[in-house]
């Protein structure tokens, strides 16, 4: 064996020592949001504490970035395709891990457990300027975070960015955002002249463990496999786990199915890409996915291409038949696919339809490069917040619950993660429209049932390569084409023209 041959053992021995740490904290914190007792609170933070310490000190540890270079200088590294990403992938880890000093780390980490917590009291009270120091304190530090993670010519946001979607930046952004807006205004308006679809179906009363049959057996014809994940609840659904255990929540509103299965289906897209990894990789960059705005587009894809289409209702009305008896009564696949996509602008970001979600992003895209750059003090941020609501998407803000503390992600210094909830809008629509080219029409395989076809063409072109590509890469390999909205809008005009009726 050679020095590298050696070095690259002993480099993913550690990586995958770590992922058992990390996998082992998500797993803690799962149970957090599922089962824990409340009194466990204590305990359960010192035990999440003490884990992130055991990480990072193995993240920072100076023998990865000697490993690290043994294998840089091999001059056989570029032939071997699958070592090149994962000592890629560990590089950039451990780059990311030793710029920021341990002070900071733990500042942030306090401030970010505090200000959780007062960003949830100042929102239940809706009042924002409870929060507002806490928000300024959380300013402050992000900035630090930045200056210490930015690269020559990168901007504060850009560098926190960064962190989420690799590669990722402002400017970039601001292109494809701004025709993208443009047209989701126009269609807004134009949809406004059309035929609303009667809403009723999403408001039928129905017991939760009819729902929780339902959308459980959609959840198992998608082909998550429940031998390797489990499906509990939680107030905010989410996913986590990877690989062998893969763990989903969801929630179950007695008066809207629709979103019962809407949340079920978007977390089980994350689900199947977790388990369409490859299990021998675990641990390792080949093992992990490759961003949060490519997660984002394998559950949006499940969620809107295939849950809000007419194809899968046709094949899903009877199952929802037989799970939910007489509240189907009076209605039909059809009726129902027209339900699943009313538009209907509104004030809260997790509540949106397709064709407004991206225009919530987009404010809080543009609220926080100048709240990270300091264009924007904390102090006028409501009324910034209310006026791009105006302006984006024709409503009154009537308060700060409704507006601009709505969300947890800032109070949890979450900066630049908001644009990967669109970029995986356009991801999903980019995927599902060469899916459907290469798979001769995704829509006789879904009125049919025949997900796997869908699920094993998304495993083979996306989910084994694990974080061999970059998020640009990947789209490029997968599609031919570098990411735009040409299909996300093309998907939007061509089934909301048809459900509201418009010629
Ligand atoms: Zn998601």
């Amino acid at each position: 064996m050679s020095a590298a041959d050696t070095a690259y053992d002993a480099l993913l021995a550690h990586a995958r020592e770590t992922s058992l740490l990390g996998s082992t904290s998500a797993l803690l914190a799962w149970d957090q949001e599922t089962y824990m007792p409340r009194g466990a609170g204590e305990v359960r933070s010192q035990q999440m504490a003490l884990l992130a310490q055991l990480q990072h000190e193995r993240a920072t540890d100076s023998r990865v970035d000697a490993w690290l270079a043994t294998c840089e200088a091999d001059p056989h590294l570029a032939q071997d395709g699958d070592r090149l990403a994962n000592v890629r992938g560990l590089r950039r880890d451990y780059e990311r891990a030793t710029k920021l000093p341990a002070r900071l780390v733990s500042e942030l980490a306090e401030l970010e457990s505090k200000a959780q917590q007062e960003w949830a009291d100042a929102r239940s009270r809706s009042n924002y300027r409870r929060f507002q120091p806490w928000l300024e304190r959380m300013i402050a530090l992000q900035q630090q975070k930045a200056d210490c993670l930015k690269k020559p010519g990168q901007s504060r946001w850009d560098a926190l960015a960064d962190l989420y979607e690799p590669g990722m930046n402002a400017k970039d952004l601001r292109t494809l955002f701004a025709p993208l807006r443009e047209h989701l205004v126009a269609l807004r308006r134009k949809l406004g002249a059309g035929k609303a679809p009667d809403e009723s179906f999403s408001r039928v009363m129905i017991e939760e463990p009819k729902q929780e049959a339902f959308v459980r057996a959609v959840v198992a014809a998608m082909g998550f496999d429940f031998q390797r994940g489990r499906i509990d609840r939680s107030a905010h659904p989410f996913c986590t786990g990877t690989g062998g255990d893969v763990r989903l929540t969801t929630r179950f509103h007695k008066d809207n199915v629709l979103d019962s299965l809407g949340s079920t289906m978007h977390e089980g897209g994350h689900g199947l890409y977790e388990q369409g990894l490859e299990t021998k990789n675990f641990g390792t960059p080949l093992g992990e996915a490759v961003s949060l705005g490519i997660h984002e587009s394998q559950s949006r894809l499940w969620e809107n291409h295939v849950g809000r289409s007419a194809a899968f209702w046709k094949w899903c009305w009877p199952l929802a038949q037989q799970h939910l008896g007489a509240a189907c009564q009076g209605y039909t696949a059809e009726s129902v696919f027209r339900t699943a996509n009313v538009v209907q602008p509104s004030l809260i970001r997790v509540e949106a339809d397709e064709a407004t979600y991206d225009l919530h992003v987009m404010v809080r895209f543009e609220i926080e490069q100048t709240l990270i750059d300091g264009q924007l003090g904390a102090s006028n941020l409501p009324e910034r917040w209310n006026e791009l609501y105006r302006e984006y998407l024709g409503l009154q803000v009537p308060d700060d619950k409704n507006g601009c503390l709505q969300d947890v992600h800032w109070s949890c210094g979450r900066f630049g993660y908001f644009p990967t909830y669109t970029l995986g809008n356009l991801y999903a629509a980019q995927f599902a429209a060469t899916a459907d080219q290469a798979l001769g029409g995704l829509s006789q395989l879904l009125e049919r049932g025949q997900f796997e076809t869908l699920r094993e063409w998304l495993r083979r072109y996306v989910h084994v390569h694990g974080r061999r590509d970059t998020p640009a890469e990947l789209c490029q390999r997968v599609t031919g084409k570098p990411l735009s909205s040409d299909a996300f809008l093309a998907h939007l005009d061509r089934k909301l023209t048809a459900v509201y009726q418009i010629a």
